[in-house]
């Protein structure tokens, strides 16, 4: 039997990266007064429908989506933003009036075509701050995505940002893009040409040279913003230079969700093949309200960790985890012994691994050291009828024996040697 196709296994040899980029981003989150949130998998399909928008691929086309014994639709959660604006509202997150920052990260859904760097069931970090207008609220976002970059020694990417405007800005924009694009329907890619219908602000993603040259010679969604939209953009732009944060605008920048407006943005990864947008996100302001909360202003992004960890694996060393020590015995009485013994190293924070094979003590001490143990502690047939316990330091072969009755000297000499 399989994995379903676009899920995978994450195996303890990989889980220590997975530690790391969670312990990593979990400190430096707390540091800028975010904290965890964690929400249900499953929602309600209108959620996402009614957040993400109808137009949409996810929506349309990339939704787990069933009914359940109760006819309930259902969806397996697609992103994580519209189930955190619905937490915000269910919870009254809002009643003290502060701004709430959060972040979660976990799995997420999405029937696509597998590839390098894209699966069906993957995983996002992400953040949300919730409650304020101020592009303050955007740089610091953008601000905190960077430095979790930096710290996992990921330096190599590029911030591009855009300002999407408001959804009537951009209602009037599209009119003026269908209606230059329908005079060069011929010469779209097919899916351009499919999008001029269903989304036509997806159409500037496209990768066509054909389309992007038209495009090119097109209406220009900053022409359509007005007075605010700009203003707060530049100021975006202006704090993100005062933190000599390195950034290019790139005004065919749109994001793949409904809820966006005024800022949008992607960090990518130089060098990583088609899939390289590690981070998206952008300010909601309208989100929150149009799921029936009250009118809160709100900015986020999310971090895909498969894509991350294509890179950071390889920019940073982690440790395995190795037990310290590896208890190999032979017989009741000895495993008795043992019992006694692992609570107390535990106790003193020593991690251990009891040998369950009862294979000849060669055998196991080769395991041991397969393992990484540092310590072996050997209870066998010598040691039953001497009375004593072998400890034995693996880096060097020394070993020393200690009485069977002075657990509290064996386990002193292992918190030394270990
Ligand atoms: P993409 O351009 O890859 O389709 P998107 O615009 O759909 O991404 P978002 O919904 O903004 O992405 O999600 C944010 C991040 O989550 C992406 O930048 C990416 O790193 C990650 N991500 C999105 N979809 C997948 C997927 N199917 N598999 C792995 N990671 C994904
Ligand atoms: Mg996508």
């Amino acid at each position: 039997m399989q994995t379903l196709r676009g899920t995978k296994d994450i195996l303890p040899d990989e889980i220590v990266f997975w530690q790391y980029i969670q312990n990593t981003a979990s400190k430096l989150l707390t540091l800028a007064n975010y904290h965890e949130i964690r929400t249900p998998i499953i929602e309600s399909t209108s959620l996402f429908k009614r957040s993400i928008g109808n137009g949409t691929d996810i929506v349309n086309k990339e939704m787990y989506s069933f009914t359940d014994q109760g006819s309930r639709n259902i969806t397996l959660r697609p992103e994580g933003t519209a189930s955190i604006a619905r937490s915000f509202i269910n919870n009254n997150l809002y009643q003290d009036n502060t701004v709430k920052r959060l972040w979660y990260l976990g799995p997420m859904f999405r029937y696509e075509r597998p590839q390098n760097g894209r699966q069906r069931q993957f995983h996002q970090l992400g953040i949300e701050c919730i409650g304020s207008l101020n592009p303050m609220a955007d740089v610091e976002v953008i601000r905190i995505a960077t430095n979790i970059l930096n710290h996992l020694n990921f330096f190599d990417y590029t911030i591009e940002i855009n300002s999407i405007g408001t959804s009537n800005e951009r209602e009037k924009y599209k009119e003026k893009l269908v209606k230059y694009l329908a005079t060069y329907i011929n010469d779209l890619d097919n899916h351009s040409r499919n999008k001029l219908i269903t989304n036509p602000l997806k159409i500037l993603d496209s990768k066509d040279i054909k389309t992007q040259e038209i495009l090119y010679y097109g209406p220009s969604l900053h022409d359509c913003l007005e007075i605010s939209s700009k203003k707060h953009f530049q100021e975006v732009c202006d704090y993100l230079e005062c933190l000599k944060i390195k950034y290019t605008v790139n005004n065919k920048l749109v994001r793949g969700l409904d809820y966006y407006n005024y800022t949008a943005f992607e960090i990518k990864a130089k060098n990583l093949g088609t899939q390289d947008t590690i981070c998206g996100g952008g300010r909601y302001d309208s989100l929150i309200k149009q799921l029936g909360g009250p009118n809160v202003p709100s900015v986020g992004w999310a971090i895909g960790i498969e894509r991350l960890l294509l890179i950071i694996k390889d920019k940073n060393r982690v440790e395995s985890l190795k037990p310290k020590v590896y208890i190999i015995s032979e017989g009741k009485k000895a495993s008795k012994k043992i019992l006694e013994i692992i609570p107390l190293l535990e106790k003193n924070d020593i991690s251990c691994n009891l040998d369950l094979n009862n294979n000849n003590l060669q055998k196991q001490l080769k395991k041991a050291s397969k393992m990484g143990a540092k310590v072996c502690i050997i209870l066998c047939d010598y040691e039953i009828q001497n009375n004593c316990i072998t400890i034995k330091t693996l880096k060097n072969g020394l070993q020393e024996q200690v009485d069977i009755s002075e657990i509290n000297t064996l386990v002193n000499k292992i918190i030394s040697k270990a």
